[in-house]
Parts: C-alpha cells; sequence; structure tokens
C-alpha cells in the first residue's frame, strides 16, 4: 500500500482537513503591537497551528462563540464543545498584532478581524456548569481580561516541547499511523499515572482496534496533580514493560486542562480525530474536578451528537478493579461478587504508601511504576 493510500485509510480530521498555520516569521513583526498570551493561551495557539484544533485557524469569532457556548456547535453547524478564545483588555489599534508567550517571546501574528465582548458568567454556566469560583477553570476564567479578540493566527515560531522525545503534531500522528498501517485507532486520554485499572481498559479497547495512542496531557494542570515530567517516565516504563511495541504510541497532548467535565470529553475527542483516532476512551467523570459533574456526564453527552457528526467513537468505560475471585481485572459490568473480594486503595491510601516508600499491591499497580512515583515522592 502506498503511503498515501495508508493515510487515506485514517478517519478524516474534523471539518475534513487537517489545517496548518505554521508559517514564515513575517517582515516588521518586531514592530507591531503585541499581546502577551496565558499558558493556556499558548497551548491553544500550538494545537491551531499544528491542527490539532482543525477547522479552527485562529481565535474564534464572535459567531462561533456564541453558538459554541449555546449549542455545543461553531456557526458553520459542526460539533465544537469549548470556546478557544484570546482574552485582552482593549481592543488593538492595528489589524495585525504580534502575540508573545509570558517570557517576551513572539511566537504568532494575529490578523485581527473582530474584538467582543462576552458574559463571564454565561460562559460559565454553560460551559462550566457552575458559576463557583472555586472551580479551577471557573476561576481562570473570572480571571480572564474583558474582551475577546479574535481572527486567523500565523505561527513562526513554536515554544520548545517540555517532552521532545513526545512530541507530535496530528500530521505526525497521523504518518506514523498510516505507516504501520492502523485503521482503527483508539486515543486514551490522561493526566495522571496509569495504574493497573486504567491498563486493563487501554489494553480492553486495544483488543478490538490496530493501535492504541496514550496521549498524556502536559499543557498547564492544577498544582497538586502529579507533575509531567513524573507521569512520563511512569508511561515509559509502564509500556517498555507490559505493552507490544509495535501497537502502541506515547505522545503528549499539549492541550490545558480546563476541567469542564462532560464539553472537554467531547472537545478531547474532536482533538484525537485530528490526531488521527477513530476511538476515544471516556472513563467516568472524565476532565472533571472536584464533585461539579455527575459520574457518567461526560459519557452522556456524547447522546446530543449523532454518531456520524462526531465520526470519532467514544469507547465508555467502567472503574474498574482487580477482584481476587475472578482472579483478574474486573468492573461492575463484568464481576458479580463483592467489595470485599475487590482490591481498592483509596487516592489517599495510595499516596501514603508510597510517601513511606512501600508498594502498592500488583493488583493495584505495576512494581516498576510505583518505583517511579516512590522515588518521586523522595525528592
Ligand atoms: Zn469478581
Amino acid at each position: 500500500m502506498t503511503a498515501i493510500a495508508a493515510a487515506q485509510r485514517l478517519i478524516r480530521p474534523h471539518g475534513g482537513y487537517l489545517v496548518n498555520r505554521l508559517g514564515d516569521r513575517p517582515v516588521g513583526v518586531d514592530g507591531l503591537e503585541r499581546l502577551t498570551l496565558t499558558s493556556r493561551e499558548v497551548s491553544d495557539l500550538e494545537m491551531i497551528a499544528t491542527g490539532a484544533l482543525s477547522p479552527l485557524e485562529g481565535f474564534m469569532g464572535r459567531d462561533d462563540y456564541e453558538r459554541v457556548v449555546d449549542e455545543m456547535r461553531l456557526a458553520s453547524d459542526l460539533p465544537w464543545a469549548l470556546p478557544v478564545c484570546l482574552a485582552v483588555d482593549a481592543a488593538p489599534q492595528g489589524d495585525r498584532v504580534a502575540l508573545a508567550d509570558g517570557s517576551g517571546r513572539l511566537l504568532a501574528v494575529l490578523e485581527v478581524d473582530d474584538v467582543y465582548a462576552y458574559d463571564k458568567d454565561r460562559e460559565a454556566e454553560r460551559c462550566f456548569r457552575t458559576t463557583d469560583a472555586e472551580h479551577p477553570g471557573v476561576g481562570r476564567l473570572y480571571a480572564q481580561q474583558p474582551l475577546y479578540a479574535a481572527g486567523r493566527v500565523t505561527v513562526f515560531d513554536r515554544v520548545p516541547p517540555a517532552f521532545p522525545e513526545l512530541a507530535m503534531d496530528p500530521a505526525e500522528t497521523r504518518g506514523t499511523f498510516a505507516e504501520r498501517g492502523w485503521k482503527r485507532v483508539v486515543g486514551f486520554q490522561t493526566r495522571n499515572p496509569i495504574h493497573r485499572a486504567h491498563e486493563y481498559l487501554t489494553k480492553g479497547a486495544l483488543e478490538t482496534v490496530d493501535g492504541l495512542l496514550i496521549h498524556p496531557l502536559v499543557g498547564e494542570t492544577k498544582s497538586d496533580d502529579v507533575p509531567a515530567a513524573t507521569r512520563v517516565e511512569c508511561y515509559r516504563i509502564l509500556v517498555e514493560n507490559y505493552y507490544p511495541a509495535d501497537r502502541v504510541v506515547v505522545s503528549a497532548f499539549p492541550a490545558a486542562m480546563r476541567y469542564a467535565g462532560p464539553r472537554e470529553a467531547i472537545w478531547h475527542a474532536i482533538c484525537r480525530k485530528n490526531y488521527g483516532c477513530s476511538h476515544f476512551i471516556v472513563g467516568r467523570d472524565h476532565a472533571g474536578v472536584g464533585s461539579y459533574y455527575g459520574t457518567y456526564d461526560a459519557q452522556l453527552i456524547f447522546d446530543e451528537f449523532e454518531a456520524h457528526e462526531l465520526d470519532i467513537e467514544p469507547m465508555f468505560f467502567e472503574h474498574s478493579f482487580f477482584c481476587r475471585v475472578c482472579g483478574s481485572m474486573a468492573s461492575a459490568k463484568t464481576c458479580p461478587h463483592s467489595g470485599e473480594d475487590h482490591v481498592h486503595l483509596s487516592g489517599t491510601k495510595v499516596r501514603e504508601l508510597l510517601a513511606s516508600s512501600e508498594l502498592p499491591p500488583v493488583e493495584f499497580s505495576r512494581p516498576e511504576v510505583a518505583q517511579v512515583l516512590i522515588e518521586a515522592y523522595r525528592d
């Protein structure tokens, strides 16, 4: 099969084509008015440029924004779950502005075609289902500047990736999948170390498709999440020891967490479609935080779209555990035994064990992974 034929077997990007907004540094960019982006906006910019947010070619204009907030659709009618906007304190003077990261590094040019006011309470209520500023995504929204600047972007310099060995743009994951002859690929989003429960569901999903993309989020997260560097080491050692190398790709997902629960599950699925995934794992309380969302909200929200509209197929999973009677990993769907037969450890208990350099039971965590976490706790 030719490379083109192999690539054509993969799912098409959202909207039909992969956006590419990478370009040359324009003459005179240093003289332009400059906007400084937050780390979340830098992550979004990067993802727009590489097509991870196809069909978006820039920060959202008012028509897209309003429909996304109200109806989870772009103005074109295409499903889209969360705003991708650039907050500013005042309308820029010119029709082109330079975009910089927090260190002052110039990254991109924005062709300004709209600047508009937005209602923070409404965005919070619709997108996060709460206006509680304690919610990390809502808190960030409330702290934002009061206007959105919209327009197409051209990125001419990229922030060096935190994990260069894991950096793959959508065109690259698609190329890799095509090279391996994969057609059906399941994506797994995670922002935690992978223990036996998630190993079980990724492998369960992999049994039915050609390949697995383990796609940990490495953009900004809450400060109490396990640091990305530790997680990346956990993924590396787990995959090396327990997954067949020719069936798995591990790559970093550069998005920042929004903690928008159900809407973010849709958004994550659409992004992974752009990376070439035909299937996407959605567990309980996907992208949730605290108790803002119901256990299955992130799965139920997929019913608000016709299957063909999203194209990527969600794969729903239950919480899983090792059952001593079954003698295997299982879930409430597949095991009839009582909780006493299950190996269950609370997050607090696991942290206690690791902090005192004790390995959790092998039915809970692979020892190689636990060892990485123990060493991280020691530092
Ligand atoms: Zn059982």
